[in-house]
């Protein structure tokens, strides 16, 4: 089950510490958690308790109040869970590797999970070279492990998909889970992770959206199969009601398992071309976006984020002049002549979750209004990270790396956006009812709606 997941930090042999130790980072979950289970494992084996570490880094790049809130639900709900299985968690706050090397000074043997961003990166790194025990980290939230798939940065979705697809397979075996057999270690002290809330920066509110958790990604996952699923493939016209299952804030905080999401989707009754379609966008396109920012640390630098034809063409359309110009301010406060922008502008804002398609749209209109490419990008990456709950992802560096042409196709040469796809309200018209939706955004009378740009 573990089949190339595992990642060999620090190889040694099993030292006489006192528990056997999970950071908890990335997979936020007891369900499908390949680390937790080999931790699982591990102490039964050796006659050790298991105790799992969460160290919350309050200054963690670009998070706010909205994200910590949304990842607070959901570890609560991961105390609880692990509580009725013996297993115990403690909270910590302060610099993320030393609590990590506090804690592992009397563990027998360090387990973590997997993420692909670069800080996450450089903990890992550091911790390892400031331990002296064995470290392993798995990577749980991703259904093919990123170099099993390919040792490269590939080009785009045509060039990963038949390398992940020759693997799927071997990746999607069931998953069984041990029972943990030690005892609860009650005597380490924690935090209570409430309290972090009123520590980290408050400029950007809590949802009523959208409340985090391992339970809620679950009936999110349910009612998309029974109620969405069967049509998503089909061009669905309404974009107040989408067919979308609104899953990306659950999956960038590791509240529940792609594989398992996998597993649920392939064994329901949805007619193939509705599975086929949504496998596509978690399978293909997620890892997609992990491999750009696994292989190229640069992902979220303008400099470094595009292939030479989409850089230079768009290089080349830098002075071209532009309708309308909008700063950072205008577009954060939804203020452009757009009412299409503003509303999906509005749809982020409010509830941390933006339409699927108007993300496009959206990242299309900023190149388009901004003196530049690189002010459009670093704007985009700004707004999305502030505002999205799932932001902060690689999805969100891949698809605003997009926008700009990555991953695609060159299209036909035209003004500011050169041979990059470019996008209008015209597309936008035909395809939906965008009426409907401006109306829900740009006038809203739902009043769980809680947090406005009054409070910008
Ligand atoms: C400008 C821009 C910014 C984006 N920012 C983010 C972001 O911050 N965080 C984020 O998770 N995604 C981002 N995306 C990718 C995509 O739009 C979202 O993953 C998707 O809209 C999430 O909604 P959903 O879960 O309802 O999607 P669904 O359509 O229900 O898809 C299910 C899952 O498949 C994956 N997926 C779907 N579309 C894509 C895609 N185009 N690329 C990669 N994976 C995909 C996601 O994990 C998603 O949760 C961005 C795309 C663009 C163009």
């Amino acid at each position: 089950m573990f089949h190339n997941r595992i990642r060999t930090y620090r190889t040694a042999a099993l030292s006489s510490g006192n528990y056997v130790l999970y950071w908890m980072q990335q997979s936020q979950r007891t369900n499908y958690n390949h680390a937790l289970e080999y931790a699982i494992q591990v102490a039964n084996k050796s006659q050790l308790p298991l105790l799992l570490l969460f160290v919350f880094d309050i200054n963690f790049p670009e998070a706010n109040q909205r994200h910590f809130a949304f990842m607070i639900e959901g570890l609560k709900e991961l105390e609880k869970s692990l509580k009725s299985q013996g297993i115990r968690i403690i909270f910590k706050q302060g610099d993320m590797m030393s609590e990590v090397v506090k804690l592992a000074k009397d563990a027998s043997i360090l387990i973590s999970d997997y993420g692909y961003l670069r800080i996450q990166r450089v903990w890992r790194d550091k911790v390892a070279s400031l331990i002296n025990i064995p470290f392993y980290c798995f990577e749980s939230d991703i259904v093919v492990p990123v170099e099993i798939t390919s040792n490269k940065q590939e080009y785009m979705a045509r060039t990963i998909r038949p390398k992940i697809e020759k693997e799927l397979e071997d990746y999607l075996l069931p998953f069984h889970s041990t029972e943990y057999e030690g005892t609860y270690l009650e005597k380490y002290d924690s935090i209570n992770p409430d309290n972090i809330l009123e520590l980290v920066d408050d400029s950007v509110k809590p949802v009523t959206s959208f409340h985090g958790g391992y339970s809620r990604a679950v009936n999110k996952l349910n009612n998309f199969i029974q109620q969405k699923l069967n049509n998503y493939h089909l061009h669905n016209k309404d974009l107040v009601d989408s067919n979308y299952s609104e899953l990306s804030p659950y999956l960038h905080f590791g509240q529940i398992s792609v594989i398992e999401i996998v597993h649920k989707i392939k064994t329901s009754s949805a007619p193939l071309e509705a599975k086929v379609a949504f496998l596509e966008q978690i399978i293909i396109r997620r890892e997609l976006a992990v491999n750009f920012c696994y292989y190229n640390q640069n992902y979220d630098n303008f400099d470094y984020i595009n292939p030479k034809w989409a850089a230079d063409s768009l290089d080349f359309h830098t002075l071209d002049k532009r309708e309308y110009l909008y700063d950072l301010d205008i577009l954060e406060l939804a203020q452009t002549h757009d009412p299409a922008w503003n509303a999906a502008q509005l749809q982020m804002v409010n509830t941390g979750y933006m339409h699927n398609y108007l993300r496009m749209y959206w990242g299309k209109k900023i190149i388009e209004w901004s003196i530049s490419p690189r002010h459009a990008y670093y704007n985009m990456i700004y707004l999305n990270n502030k505002y999205e709950l799932d932001g902060r992802d690689p999805n969100a560096f891949t698809g605003i790396a997009w926008c700009l042409g990555n991953h695609d196709t060159a299209w036909k040469e035209r003004d500011i956006f050169g041979k990059v796809r470019y996008m209008n309200y015209q597309g936008l018209k035909r395809k939906f009812d965008i009426k409907s939706y401006e109306d829900k955004w740009l006038n809203p009378n739902d009043t769980t709606i809680s947090f406005g740009l009054r409070q910008l």
